[in-house]
């Protein structure tokens, strides 16, 4: 039900842990996060129940923080409330991570294709489904938006995805269908959130994700195309002060 992206000159897991916890308002059931640390792996940790049950997680299995990384809140819609339903979800080669707030649809048509094509699930989730459909789809492109591009044109329903892969260290991608995403600008750092809370003690400068359209984040750069790869004109806005 929340969601927190993070590339820039900071350890994330501190700025992803409290874009959480202003989310939390939310409500949720589950919590996760994953980093690139800066020897280029990928770290995950997610668990069942309040934060803390996360950041006890991470205190007793700690991961390497490093200057990328997505944290998700969940509320589930498709598997019960357990640690392997929570987000972050793996490519089938473990080199993404994905998170997603909404619905996909269509997810049992692409699982039995996926199934078919003889990829593996580990949860029951919808979410899933779009992470080894991206997984499938980077190694098709070796471009994570190029990925990102062929996998919405897959799915029905709402959803707002971040990810981030191991060979594109310093960059998260993110797309959104009736769900909302909103970049935070920072100076040699930058932010998505499901909500200007999970960033506005960083930065109030602020552009709104429209309907299909795909964001890329690296520390320096931000771009916005639509669904079809054609670059879209951005405005940042101030974030009112009590938000
Ligand atoms: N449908 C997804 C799930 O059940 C995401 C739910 C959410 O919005 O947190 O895992």
């Amino acid at each position: 039900c929340g969601i927190v992206g993070y590339v820039g000159k900071s350890k994330s897991l501190e700025v992803l842990i409290g874009g959480l916890r202003r989310l939390e308002y939310r409500g949720y059931d589950s919590a996760g996060v994953a980093v690139i640390d800066d020897e280029g792996a990928l770290g995950t940790s997610k668990k069942a129940g309040k934060l803390v049950m996360l950041t006890d997680e991470l205190k007793r299995h700690p991961i390497n923080d490093g200057r990328t990384g997505i944290g998700h809140t969940r509320w589930a819609t498709h598997g019960g409330p357990n640690d392997d339903n929570a987000h972050p979800h793996l490519g089938d080669d473990g080199r993404l991570a994905l998170i997603h707030n909404g619905i996909i649809e269509n997810f049992a048509p692409l699982k039995d294709e996926l199934l078919a094509e003889g990829y593996t699930f580990s949860s029951e989730t919808d979410t899933e489904v779009a992470a080894v459909l991206l997984g499938r789809e980077y190694r098709a492109s070796g471009d994570l938006q190029q990925a990102f591009r062929s996998v919405v044109a897959r799915l029905d329903g709402a959803f707002t995805l971040l990810a981030l892969h191991r060979d594109e260290p310093g960059l998260v991608v993110g797309a959104r269908r009736n769900s909302p995403l909103v970049i935070g600008l920072g100076d040699g750092e930058n932010f998505l959130g499901s909500d200007v809370a999970a960033f506005v003690e960083y930065t109030r400068r602020a552009v709104a994700i429209g309907q299909d359209q795909i964001v890329a984040i690296t520390p320096d750069l931000v771009s916005v195309t639509d669904f079809d790869g054609n670059p879209v004109d951005v405005e940042a806005f101030e974030v009112a002060w009590d938000a």
